[in-house]
This record gives C-alpha cells, structure tokens and sequence, in this order.
C-alpha cells in the first residue's frame, strides 16, 4: 500500500520545501497554488496535457533493453527509458507543456524563465510559440556567450533573451533577475520554473508533470522483463540524474510504493566528492533556504552559497528539490556520485555499444548503472532515466577531446582514429 503522501499542505516535505518568498510575490503565489489546486485533477486539463504529450512530444517515449551494455558488464539486465526521444531532445519539455497550459487558463500572455545551459529556455520559448505567448528569458551574460547555439535557437522560436550582466553573470543571477521582472509584472506574466525546485507549488507541480515518464514506465516493464524471461514486473533499481531533480522525481515519484525497488539519485560528483569541485548538494551539503524553499545546498560556514561544478551545464546547480531531501532523510531514496570522468567514460561507451549520444547529464546515470549492474545477477534489471539526447554536448566532448570538429584536417584524422 502507498502510505507516502508528501508534501503537506503547505507544501513541506518533511522539514523541507515549504514558500520563502518576498512579500510582493505571496499573492502571485497564492494565486498560481488554486489554480493548480483546480486543474491538477480536472478532466479537460488532464485530456489536454496528454494529448499535447501524445502529439507534439511523441509520448510515450519507449523503454529499451541495452542488450550489447548488459551483457559486457556481466551482471543485471539494463533498461533506458527514452526521454531523449522527445520533441526538444530531454524530458524539460513535458514539465513547460504543463506550465503554459496554466498560463493560459489564468489569462497570463506573457512567460518568463530562466536558464543557466539554455536547455529550459529551449523547451520554455518552444511551448510558447506553440501556444502563442510572449516569452522572455533570462540568461546570464556568461551564459550567453558560452551557449549561443542555443540562443540562437530561442531566437529561431521567436522568444526574447535578455542578457543578465550582474554578478557572475551565470544562473543564479539570471534567478535573481526573473524574480524581479516577476514582481514588476505579475498581473500579466507567468514564470516557468525548470525544475522540482522554488516555493510551493512548484516542486510539487513539476513531479507532477514529469510523473508521466514513472507511470509510463510501471506500464511499461512487465511485458519487457517477460521478453528476457526476467522474474518480477517492475525493476530492481530505478536510477536517474539528479541536478535540480525534476528527470529523477518524475521517474522515483510513481514507484515510491514499490517497496522492491531502489531508486537511485546521482549527482554530479566533479572533480571529486572532496575536491570542493562538484554539484553533489545532497551528499556535500546542508539545509538552507534557496530559490524560495528549504532544502540540501552547497555553502559555507557563513551560509553563502558556494560555486559548483560539473562537466553537464544542466547538473551544475547548487541546491536540489526539497522532496529529494526528505526521500534521502528517510531513507527511501539513495544518492551517489560519479565523476566528470566516469560520466564522460559511458557517454562514449553508450555512443559505441548502443548507437545512442546520451546527454552528458543522463550520462551520470548510467555510467551508475554500469558500476552497479556488475554487482547483480543477469536475472536482476536496472531501469535508467536516459533524460536527453547528447547532441547539445558534442561541443564540450570534442574540446575534451581536443577536436575541432570545424577543422577539416582533424576530422579525416578522427574518422581513421575513431573506426572500431
Ligand atoms: C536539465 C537537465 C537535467 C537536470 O535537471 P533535473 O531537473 O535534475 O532533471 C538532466 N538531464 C537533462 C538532459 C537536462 O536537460
């Protein structure tokens, strides 16, 4: 029986999540929380999002059985469950599909969002040409330069991206920014959050969103175990990324009542989980108050928030979603890490074995599931959140690399190098 009925009514998950807002957001926030609240369960809502999820997203994405990888590694059977087939190439988009679906119903014309690699300013600009809105994104100035396919790209869609020039110039300041164009615009802007993360609602909303991806998957398995003639219906182990932790909520929520299976959160653990180079916030943090709840993040002894690191843009944030924090706190989910090594390792491992460019976020997770499937028996399974698709990181692979893949020499040595 599902016993877990989290968060509370005020949005807590344990001593974590809850709302800590600026007075002038309480009524914005008030009001996107009833709406939810009335279309969370309505059946013109819910009919929509699934057909916008059948139609323009491709849902559902398949499971499929990593044959070659399994049997190299001798141990458990592992499955990917294929987010980076969607429309966009990651699971973000289920999560904006959602959001934009609000907007609309409570008569907001204009979006605003944030985004630090550009992949939730992807999916976000992409939704609101489909339905037609206004879309401002904020990103910072750094960012900009370091990402400007995907600029380009949220231009292409028709939205507006603004530059954010204050601090660091990265994420967290573009935060700061969308914060303040929110209050200043609340009558008619609805902000898109990315990810399980800021004040209640939110967290509570995106897992929901991106429960799709769990529920699709418990339907799923049964008749994938029984073609490899595998005991039991559902898996072993579920593991997926974690860096804000919305892939990973939507994949562990629906199948936090199975008591016979692992979930398995993987952050990024860097240079090293103490090489002070990492996003493992989990691991290496401890409660504090960030981007409007409480939950696990990286600061130091004077509770400034520290800088991060990690090879993928999209695990490089410093806090985690609060429903994470209380899942880790009791026990119900494990964290790990794996570094930017061992995740650069599968991802060219996965390119070669199985003909799929993982994202180098999904990349985590399944370099995970490589280690642990050589712990198992063939007649055990391992079910992995592939989030995304890696063509936005074969940039950052090639530098690594040392390739320039716009150099033509280069590349006619690459092709004779690279044959297997
Ligand atoms: C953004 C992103 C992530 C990290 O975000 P979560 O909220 O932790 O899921 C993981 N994988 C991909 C492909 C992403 O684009």
């Amino acid at each position: 029986m599902n016993t877990y009925q989290q968060p509370d009514a005020t949005g807590h998950f344990g001593i974590y999540g809850g709302s800590f807002a600026s007075e002038t957001l309480t009524h914005a926030i008030a009001e996107l929380r009833d709406a939810y609240a009335k279309y969370k369960n309505d059946p013109e809502f819910l009919a929509e999002f699934h057909y916008e999820l059948a139609h323009f997203v491709g849902r559902p994405s398949p499971i499929y059985h990593a044959a070659r990888t399994s049997r190299e590694m001798g141990g458990a059977q592992i499955y990917l469950k294929r987010e980076d087939l969607n429309h966009t190439g990651a699971h973000k988009v289920n999560n904006t599909i959602g959001q934009a679906m609000l907007a609309k119903r409570m008569g907001k014309p204009r979006v605003i969002a944030e985004t630090g690699a550009g992949q939730h300013g992807v999916a976000t600009a992409t939704i609101c040409a489909r339905y037609g809105l206004e879309c401002v994104v904020y990103m910072g100035s750094q960012d900009v330069k370091r990402q400007s396919p995907n600029v380009y790209r949220m231009n292409l869609l028709g939205a507006t991206v603004v530059p954010v020039e204050s601090g660091s110039k990265t994420l967290k300041d573009a935060l700061n920014e969308a914060m303040r164009d929110w209050v200043t615009n609340v009558e008619r802007t609805f902000y898109i959050i990315g990810t399980v993360a800021g004040p209640h609602p939110y967290p509570t909303m995106v897992r929901d969103f991106q429960s799709v991806i769990g529920t699709e998957c418990i339907e799923q398995m049964p008749a994938m175990l029984a073609a490899q003639g595998i005991p039991g219906d559902q898996p072993d182990v579920v593991v997926a990324c974690v860096g804000g932790g919305s892939n990973a909520m939507g994949i562990f929520h629906p199948y936090i009542g199975f008591e016979n299976t692992r979930l398995v959160g993987v952050e990024a653990a860097g240079e090293g989980l103490d090489s002070g180079k990492h996003s493992a916030s989990i691991l290496r943090g401890s409660p504090g108050v960030l981007h409007g709840n409480r939950t696990y993040l990286l600061q130091d002894e004077d509770g400034q928030v520290t800088e991060t690191h990690s090879i993928s843009a999209g695990l490089d944030y410093p806090g985690v979603g609060p429903e994470h924090a209380y899942l880790a706190d009791i026990g119900r989910a494990e964290y790990v890490g794996i570094t930017d090594g061992e995740a650069l390792e599968a991802f060219h491992y996965l390119c070669r074995t199985e003909g799929i460019i993982p994202a180098l976020e999904s990349s985590h997770a399944v370099a995970y599931a490589m280690k642990l499937a050589k712990t198992m028996r063939p007649d055990q399974s391992i079910l992995v959140n592939l989030s995304g698709r890696g063509d936005k990181d074969i940039g950052t692979v090639a530098d690594l690399s040392g390739v320039d893949f716009y150099d033509r020499p280069s590349m006619r040595g690459l092709q004779v190098k690279g044959g297997k």
